[in-house]
């Protein structure tokens, strides 16, 4: 980088952390008045209403539930200002007053602050919910915006729960929001949705789609679910009045190369938004008791055509090992359960699977591949990753042949390899390192005995070769 760009980024970055430092010192005060405020003798919530960070701010076990309706006066009336923010509500014939008490009332825990998340959190605190908890280990990174949009591009690099609460604070400060800055996990689980009314995943892993299922099973609450990926979305309410969990439908996970994730397969930013939305319309109806929760139904999106179906799901299965009649399942076997080992797959998405079929005879390093290239040693090097991938970024020259048509394309790759010369290498290359060995495999077993492929792929070649090689 020459020096004055350098000079210009390191005053950028300089100024960045300086109002960065003066926003945090802000948001100090304004909660620190606002509690002040609510703790006062005007103060309808009394102390246990607060600033809301962290586990303790929720005032103990339970406190989410007994508090005193957000907004609401101790005699249960709407006092005039509140009356004004939630009209529309009111003048709802079958939602009015009653509703928007249980909303008050109610505490709901968002679990995961992402796509779906986002716009869920947001309804859910502009909506006036009572107590919201919002829970996520991830940071904000740019290539989250285009879908979870919370964020803002001013909190790339900070957490999302801190985020999130933010944008949920600045839209109703008269609601109770709960941060929680880490992943679900089996050891922490039950504490947190113990002192929540619903749960609402908004996860994208399978492993934590089982752990959240268990947990509500184990504490009785209804599960609001659900899922998109690509152009489709679904959703279903789990466990309440009488609908299945989803273990009753899914007692084995489905084998791992069957379980796409956003960060492999892609997905439209709008769709996990259409599906947050619909999850925090199940998630008010469920909580004031309006209108027709999706129990028992799945609700089935799909972008492209525009077409949404619902699809009738079998109740609650009595043999089902967990919620069944006779399930032995305690709380203490849930904080012991391995849910990543059970379902083949990780719970964070940053932790790719990776396969390991090769010896280490048939691998080669990205340097070493450099090396090879920069040396003018004879060789063929095929990109196994989709055509659409292809057209992302790649390394010249190199020839394109999807994983999914090598067999079929077999008789041109040798014509291709004759061409680049006799007694060519032929090095194989794909996003993560995955493909490249299962091609490799494929094509030691058809003959061509020296294929070798590039360890950890396109990610490792722009780690340790060439950081200006595009990410995605
Ligand atoms: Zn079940």
């Amino acid at each position: 980088m020459d020096p004055p760009l350098g000079g210009r980024r390191e005053a950028i970055e300089r100024e960045l952390k300086k109002l960065r430092a003066e926003r945090e010192e802000l948001d100090g005060r304004i909660r620190l008045l606002e509690s002040q405020l609510e703790a006062g003798p005007a103060g309808f919530n009394g102390a246990a209403a607060g600033k809301g960070v962290g586990d303790d701010a929720c005032g103990g076990s339970g406190a989410c539930q007994s508090r005193v309706g957000n907004g609401f006066a101790p005699d249960g009336s709407l006092p005039a200002d509140m009356i004004y923010r939630y009209s529309r509500h009111l003048l709802l014939p079958d939602f009015g007053v009653e509703g928007q008490r249980k909303l008050s009332q109610s505490s709901i825990l968002v679990v995961g602050a992402g796509g779906l998340g986002s716009p869920l959190a947001l309804y859910l605190a502009a909506c006036g919910v009572g107590c919201l908890g919002i829970m996520d280990g991830d940071d904000v990174e740019l290539n989250n915006l285009h879908r979870q949009i919370i964020h803002k591009e001013a909190y790339v690099g900070q957490s999302k729960v801190k985020s999130a609460a933010d944008a949920c604070r600045e839209i109703n400060s008269s609601i109770k929001v709960v941060e929680y800055h880490h992943t679900l996990k089996p050891c922490n689980a039950l504490e947190v949705a113990r002192k929540y009314d619903i749960v609402v995943d908004a996860t994208d892993n399978l492993p934590t789609r089982y752990m959240i299922s268990d947990c509500c099973v184990l504490l009785n609450k209804p599960l609001v679910s659900g899922a998109a990926l690509g152009l489709e979305g679904q959703l279903t309410v789990y466990h309440h009045n009488g609908s299945p969990c989803y273990r009753c439908l899914f007692p084995t996970p489905p084998p791992v190369a069957a379980c796409q994730r956003c960060s492999d397969s892609g997905v439209l930013g709008v769709v996990p938004g259409v599906i947050g939305c619909l999850q925090a319309l199940e998630a008010i109806k469920v909580a004031t008791g309006v209108g027709e929760p999706l129990c028992g139904r799945m609700l089935l999106f799909d972008a492209l055509s525009a077409r949404i179906r619902v699809v009738k799901l079998r109740g609650s299965s009595p043999d089902c090992t967990h919620c069944g009649e006779n399930s032995v399942f305690t709380e203490e076997d849930f904080q012991k359960f391995d849910y990543e080992s059970f379902t083949q797959s990780p719970m964070s998405d940053k932790a790719a699977p990776s396969v390991n079929v090769l010896p280490e005879s048939a691998r080669i390093t990205c340097r070493e591949y450099k090396k090879l290239a920069d040396d003018g040693e004879p060789h063929l090097l095929l990109d196994v990753r989709p055509a659409h991938h292809f057209q992302i970024a790649s390394i010249s020259p190199s020839h394109n042949i999807p994983l999914s048509m090598l067999e079929e394309k077999l008789p041109a790759l040798e014509a291709s390899l004759k061409e680049a010369g006799e007694g060519s290498a032929l090095v194989v290359l794909c996003r993560r390192g995955n493909d490249s060995q299962r091609a490799v495999q494929l094509l030691r077993e058809k003959g061509f005995a020296n294929a070798k492929d590039i360890i950890g792929g396109l990610q490792a070649w722009g780690r340790d070769v060439d950081p200006d090689f595009p990410v995605y």
